[in-house]
């Protein structure tokens, strides 16, 4: 049995740029069609954009947004607190997450067993040093031979990315954000090994130390990249000019509410933090979003439509830049661009309705009229 159906909508940003259509056609979970005219039994949304699903290059489903994460893993009822994480994000619009830390691949296992919820890339566990940044997930390995056999395992368990955590960071006692944890060899025998089993590698790296190792082991993107020293933020424009010239994505974490208050330690670097982020753009470096969803009360799953306007407010990207690195790039950068991120026939009927234009109002993305996921209905949240 075929299902077959028609949308309408007033504007439509295909991933790329507002196209001359009307209508998008789905058939059984994919776009069939690009229509200039909607037929008469389209279902009309009326003075919406449509736009691709929104897609979240960094969450953590296991950790509960609550004061406690890390205490929370331990608590009863983890997978089912993960699944509706993950149906938190697509009740926001994100149709697709992908998850850069669960413990004993539960996120894996997730992306297999949930049916109604988001597309769930997983990294499984991160690798890290012993009892450095995040051990407490499970991804303890060190050596170039233990790094390689870690990245084996997660190929193995059917983990869609790698996740190494380059330098240290805030959320573990005793661990750094401004030092390397890892060796060169080893973070080059980490990428080697996820690109001989045809996976995207990318790195935890807030140090320019930890970033320029990412950049010389030929990492596909970095998580956070902020360019922390000790006291303050440096920002390299070598080593944005290297991840430009070598399409190498930051992945901002952005995606947060208005009114935000940071922490002390990033307060006090905000507007040297901000500098960093305009000149990235500026020198071309490619920029995703990846919320960090779960790890605190200011990071709710579902928090990146958010992550529209601060994208525009921290990198001087237009809002079409921004909906372009919310759909299109953000896919390119996870390796699905073959079936995410763009309204085009054959790709996954994952869609996204926003009120008015975002390309006047980035702001419309945090209040999705219509979602659709393989061309199945949600009910946006409240
Ligand atoms: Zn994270």
């Amino acid at each position: 049995m075929t299902s077959m159906f028609t949308i309408r909508a007033e504007r439509i940003f295909d991933g790329q740029e507002l196209i001359p259509a009307q209508a998008v056609a789905i058939e059984d979970g994919r776009i069939a069609a690009i229509l200039r005219e909607a037929p008469e039994n389209a279902l009309d949304l009326g003075d919406v954009t449509l736009l691709p699903g929104l897609i979240d290059t960094h969450v953590h489903l296991a950790f509960d947004a609550g004061p406690d994460p890390i205490g929370s893993l331990d608590q009863d009822g983890l997978y089912d607190r993960m699944r509706d994480a993950a149906l938190q994000h697509l009740a926001a619009g994100v149709t697709t997450v992908r998850d850069l830390g669960d413990r004993d691949y539960l996120a894996v296992k997730l992306s297999a067993e949930l049916t109604d919820g988001p597309t769930i890339l997983s990294a499984g566990p991160p690798i890290t040093t012993p009892r450095g940044h995040c051990w407490f997930l499970g991804g303890e390995a060190s050596g170039v031979e233990g790094v390689r056999q870690a990245v084996r395992e997660r190929a193995a368990r059917g983990a869609t990315a790698i996740k190494m955590m380059i330098t240290g960071g805030e959320m573990t006692a005793g661990s750094h954000s401004h030092l390397c944890q890892y060796s060169e060899a080893e973070v080059r025998a980490a990428a080697d090994e996820a690109h001989a089993h045809g996976l995207p590698i990318t790195g935890h790296a807030h140090a320019g130390a930890g970033i320029a190792l990412a950049i010389a082991a030929d990492f596909d993107s970095i998580e956070h990249c902020t360019f922390i020293t000790e006291t303050g933020i440096d920002p390299d424009l070598t080593l944005m000019t290297a991840m430009a010239t070598r399409g190498i994505y930051a992945s901002l974490t952005a995606g947060v509410l208005p009114g935000f208050t940071p922490p002390p330690a990033i307060a006090q670097r905000l507007a040297k933090l901000f500098e960093a982020t305009r000149l990235m753009h500026a020198t071309g470096v490619p920029i995703v979003a990846g919320s960090d969803a779960g790890i605190g009360p200011t990071k709710p799953h579902g928090i990146l439509p958010w992550a529209g306007p601060n994208l525009v407010d921290w990198t001087g990207m237009t809002p079409v830049e921004a909906l372009r690195s919310l759909t299109s790039l953000a896919a390119r950068s996870c390796q699905i661009d073959d079936q995410k991120g763009k309204l085009a026939p054959t790709y996954d009927a994952d869609l996204l309705a926003v009120p008015g234009n975002p390309l006047t109002d980035i702001t419309t993305l945090t209040r999705p009229t219509a979602i659709f996921r393989k061309g199945r209905r949600i009910q946006p949240a409240a």
